[in-house]
């Protein structure tokens, strides 16, 4: 039996606590969740029929803070991936240096299938069915995959009506709704930076970097048109429907345009058409796995050939993938690394929310990219220069600032 994505996350905390020689009580306790909710999520659809999702909120530690974490509508949502994906939040707000805990919500649905009236519905009714958990100070969603803004807006209003006004229960939220400037572009500006950071010290030239991005939702857009816009060449971009290679460089706003106007990326002529797989073996110098989860594993990591790669995806590479590009010397930063902006501009908007102030956009990019920076730096120097990898440093720090909080609460 293969490991579940859970259970892969795992392999990644417990080398952390091995090499922090955590006891093996305090090690159960930060590995396994805290409460779990499984719901159903009973929806009334156009055509008169009633359907049922299952939807899950998984709070996997609150140690350092409210639970913060977002809520996935995808087809793959089951609670063994939604437990994986809370813990990974736990070690990323903890390496972010946030005043949170970990969190991650989800309702099995395509919500491509599914109308703005149903999609409202199913909102919602899982907002209900878990609103005795959330809260500006327990759990605070914010949107993932299959979810954004105009999701967050129906959960803060579904919320709104038994508990008041409450914009500080979600966070990713529209701007006219008390949402931070910046939130938008977060996840895939914080990956610039890092990518930034990491060539510096690698003494990489943008203008000869050629950069293969997979995923072209709001990551992946972001993170393609920041890293243009500092001069790499973005060679190739993929999307569901397939993606683009351009050796001179994909030219990232048409692209976007050409999705904006058709829906995805075929039919883009500004570039030869490559699918999702090819796009991860392709030669080039940096890969950005920014879609799914577990997209590089043992099957296909020999044939990638990038030496560096950076996890804009959570959990886009399986434990035994890891080692595999690690023997090779391929260096890889971590998802609750480099992700980790968008959880970090969350956290600025719920500030903002409970001051009832807002900041330029300009102060919000600054802030991030100070404190996404930190993290590299930490984990930079964590790795004693190359001793262990920036994953091992990356689990170390979160997984030890945790442990930490638990002892001095008292817990155990
Ligand atoms: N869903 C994003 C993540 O995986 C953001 C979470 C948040 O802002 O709370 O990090």
């Amino acid at each position: 039996m293969p490991n579940s994505v859970f259970e892969e996350v795992n392999l990644f905390f417990d080398a952390a606590a091995d090499r922090l020689g955590l006891e093996d009580g305090l090690r159960q306790m930060l590995k396994r969740p805290w409460r779990e909710l499984l719901v159903q999520v009973p929806v009334r659809m156009d055509d008169g029929r009633v359907n049922v999702f299952n939807g899950f909120r998984v709070q996997h530690n609150g140690a350092r803070g409210p639970y913060k974490g977002g809520v996935r509508f995808h087809p793959n949502a089951d609670l063994e991936e939604v437990r994986a994906l809370a813990s990974l939040m736990t070690w990323k707000t903890a390496l972010a240096g946030l005043p949170y805990g970990g969190a991650k919500g989800g309702v099995q649905v395509d919500p491509g299938q599914l109308s703005t009236g149903e999609l409202n519905r199913l909102t919602r009714r899982y907002t209900q069915n878990i609103e005795h958990l959330i809260g500006p100070n327990r759990d605070i969603p914010a949107p993932d995959l299959g979810t954004n803004a105009q999701t967050m807006a129906w959960m803060m209003d579904a919320y709104g009506l038994s508990n008041g006004h409450s914009p500080a229960v979600v966070t990713g939220k529209p701007v006219e709704m008390g949402g931070s400037l910046g939130r938008q572009s977060a996840t895939g500006r914080g990956v610039s930076y890092v990518l930034s950071s990491v060539s510096e010290d690698l003494k990489l030239d943008p203008s000869k970097t050629r950069v293969a991005i997979q995923g072209f939702g709001n990551v992946g857009f972001w993170a393609a048109k920041l890293i243009e816009e500092m001069g790499y060449i973005v060679t190739a971009v993929s999307g569901v429907d397939g993606g683009a290679y351009n050796s001179k460089g994909i030219d990232v706003k048409s692209l976007g345009e050409h999705q904006e106007n058709t829906g995805g990326i075929s039919g883009f002529t500004g570039g030869e058409p490559i699918s999702n797989q090819e796009l991860l073996e392709l030669e080039c110098d940096v890969l950005i796995p920014a879609a799914i989860d577990n997209v590089i594993t043992e099957d296909n990591a020999s044939l990638v050939q990038a030496s560096l790669i950076l996890e804009a995806a959570n959990h886009p590479i399986t434990p035994e993938a890891d080692q595999l590009l690690n023997e090779r010397k391929v260096l890889i930063l971590p998802d609750i690394l480099v992700n980790a902006g968008g959880v970090i501009v969350s956290y600025f908007e719920w500030t903002q929310n409970l001051q009832e102030f807002r900041w330029e956009e300009e102060r919000v990019n600054q802030e991030l990219k100070k404190t996404i920076l930190r993290s590299y730096q930490e984990v930079r120097d964590r790795t004693g220069g190359g001793l262990i990898t920036p994953r091992s440093a990356s689990f170390q720090i979160g997984v030890e600032r945790v442990a930490h909080v638990v002892q001095l609460r008292g817990f155990v």
